[in-house]
């Protein structure tokens, strides 16, 4: 990030951030494998002093490495797991007892089992609490549930610490208490007054072109359709999908619910043959009957 005029790293074929990759000074896209030089100068001011943004792993270690000087700390990311030998050898060294501090992303949470974990460090989780993925806050306690479960055995306990700005939010309330009760009690009233699933039954069309008004208006024509057939479930609008633009095609979607099955079946019934005959040139679509991601 340039501090002087606010220019970010994006990437020139998504509507993604490149991330910084220190180790070989490289910025790199995780969604279509762009990648570019560290620019030495801001490209739309030419300020020198460019900022890295958030909190990278290998930020992390270094700051580790800072404060706790003879820790042996090992850094596992999508970088040093993509070869399964060097994550093998990674999982020995740790097993070996020749890692004081490990360093990674929430891959680290899952199915792994290192017996002598027992203090665990969640930094910054709060992200998924105000996501526009109205399941991020129930994905995130389940995984910090798992983490707590990574954390400590019977004969030596463990601990985790939560960084986060919202330490009152009913969802670490709940963590705290080791109460999935009342959080899930609280999740389902959420949904249920906002209609969502599983009080709604949905299905999204999505569409993805290189030509955004292709696109546009397959989705449009598809509305059209739905909204001629006059059936009982809700209609959205055409909009944007969360990551709008990837790899440099356009992606948008379009929400169709309602409060029951039967109602949606029959209405797919009717609808997918009228989709099937609409012009789609270069154009690739989907139906996601209860699409978990937004
Ligand atoms: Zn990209
Ligand atoms: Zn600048």
């Amino acid at each position: 990030m340039c501090g002087a005029c606010g220019w970010l790293s994006g990437c020139s074929n998504c509507a993604g951030k490149l991330v910084l990759h220190l180790k070989d000074r490289r910025l790199r896209c995780h969604h279509c494998g762009h990648q570019e030089r560290v620019p030495h100068a801001c490209p739309s001011c030419g300020n020198a002093d460019l900022q890295p943004v958030g909190i990278g792993t290998q930020r992390v270690e270094g700051a580790l490495q800072e404060h706790f000087p003879k820790a042996r700390i090992l850094r596992v990311d999508r970088d040093s797991t993509r070869n399964k030998g060097t994550w093998q050898a990674m999982r020995q060294q740790i097993q070996d007892d020749a890692v004081d501090i490990l360093v990674g992303t929430q891959m680290l949470a899952k199915g792994h089992d290192f017996p002598n974990l027992t203090l665990v460090g969640v930094l910054n989780p709060d992200g998924a609490l105000y996501s526009s993925d109205f399941r991020a806050s129930e994905k995130l306690f389940a995984q910090l549930v798992q983490v707590a479960g990574r954390a400590g055995r019977a004969d030596k306990p463990g601990e985790v610490l939560i960084q986060t700005a919202f330490p009152d939010h009913p969802l670490f309330r709940a963590l705290r208490e080791h109460d999935y009760d009342t959080w899930a009690k609280t999740l389902l009233a959420e949904r249920q007054s906002a209609g969502f699933p599983p009080f709604m039954y949905q299905v999204m069309l999505r569409a993805e072109a290189k030509n955004e008004t292709h696109m546009y208006t397959f989705l449009q024509q598809a509305r059209d359709a739905a909204i001629e057939l006059a059936m009982p479930v809700d209609i959205y609008g055409v909009v944007p999908a969360a990551m709008p633009r990837r790899a440099n095609h356009f992606l948008a979607q379009l929400l169709v619910q309602s409060e029951a099955r039967k109602p949606l079946q029959q209405f797919l019934r009717e609808w997918r043959p009228l989709l099937d005959v609409l012009p789609a040139q270069k154009l690739r679509w989907s139906l996601d009957v209860d699409p978990m991601d937004f």
